[in-house]
């Protein structure tokens, strides 16, 4: 480890332990990766926000991660610190206005909305992961994203501030925020909801939901999600990655134990004891034919995290 006193020192000024060399495979829902230097689970905004100052203090390499269901990490593992926000928090502040942490899932969001008869996130359910991984990535399904119904948030800036900020700030487009550019860590998003009779918020979840078991893998395929993003053709029609890639026979592919989900060609599946290289190497045959066939480049959703920067 080149980081010597390290643990003693995130102790003093955490408040807790942090661990080390721990095997990332559990926190990645493609449950591939290698060993961490350092990990720490953060129960409490506190404990997040000093965490990441301390690493930045000491100038240690750190990631946040929430449920790891859109991260692939690397066989060699990560270099510094891994971050896991399991903060966790959702209240009304107002009729319709719902205050979540950022470690929160959505799966609880969900619970949350139905039991407080809040309608207008239902597009949400069956999403796995946190509001802070939803919002980098601006998550979304039916044609509806969570920046559509976030207001403002609370950031943890890269100079180490914590500030509120609106909307605007994000620059939410297609499976993108401002987030992926700077580096701020989101604490907690303000989300608005309308009120709705529950009967009707459980119907709308419950459609989305049978809508979304027919075309994604059951919960206990090892997976991210969709491998790539949808992509513009050159005409400007949006086109679904699966839809081109079904026509390179993605389906029949495979590398190692790294293959292409048989009920949808967007899903790269780890079907035993995969390896980040398997995947990673699968992926780029299928970008490859997809160049060659049709002259798009598809573009990753899902996010590697490299060993060393
Ligand atoms: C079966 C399946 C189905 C899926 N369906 C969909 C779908 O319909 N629509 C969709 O959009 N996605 C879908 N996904 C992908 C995934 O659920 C989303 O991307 C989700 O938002 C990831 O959240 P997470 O907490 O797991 O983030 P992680 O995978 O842990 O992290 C993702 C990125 O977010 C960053 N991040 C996490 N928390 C924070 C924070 N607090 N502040 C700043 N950055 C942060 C991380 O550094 C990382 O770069 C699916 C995935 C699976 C496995």
């Amino acid at each position: 480890m080149v980081h010597t006193g390290f643990p003693e020192r995130f102790r003093t000024e955490v408040g807790r332990p942090l661990e080390e060399g721990v095997s990332l495979g559990p926190y990645s829902n493609f449950r591939i990766g290698g060993r961490a230097d350092f990990f720490f689970d953060a129960v409490t905004e506190e404990e997040l926000v000093r965490a990441a100052l301390f690493a930045r203090e000491h100038g240690l390499r750190h990631r946040i991660i929430g449920g790891g269901y859109n991260l692939l990490f690397d066989d060699r593992g990560f270099r510094g610190l891994i971050l896991r926000n399991a903060v966790r928090g959702i209240r009304l502040e107002a009729p319709s206005r719902i205050i979540a942490t950022s470690g929160s899932t959505l799966e609880e969001l969900m619970t949350f909305c139905l039991d407080q008869e809040l309608g207008g996130l239902e597009f949400l359910v069956g999403i796995p992961g946190t509001i802070g991984g939803a919002v980098y990535g601006n998550a979304g399904a039916f044609d509806q994203n969570i920046g559509q119904v976030l207001q403002e948030a609370r950031i943890l800036t890269l100079s180490g501030e914590v500030v509120r900020i609106e909307r605007d700030f994000f620059s939410f487009s297609y499976r993108n925020s401002a987030l992926k550019k700077s580096g701020h860590i989101l604490l907690e998003a303000v989300l608005e909801g309308y009120t709705r009779d529950r009967g009707h918020i459980r119907e709308q979840q419950d459609e989305y939901c049978r809508k979304r078991e027919n075309r994604h893998p059951p919960r206990d395929v090892a997976c991210a999600g969709s491998y790539f993003k949808n992509p513009t053709l050159p005409s400007g029609e949006k086109v679904p990655a699966a839809f081109l890639l079904d026509q390179i026979g993605a389906k029949d592919m495979e590398v190692g134990a790294a293959a292409v989900y048989p009920g949808h060609a967007n899903f790269i599946i780890n079907q035993g004891r995969a390896t980040s290289q398997q995947v990673r190497e699968l992926a780029a045959r299928l970008k490859s034919r997809v160049r060659e066939r049709f002259g798009v480049d598809l573009e990753e959703e899902v996010i590697f995290l490299p060993a060393e920067p």
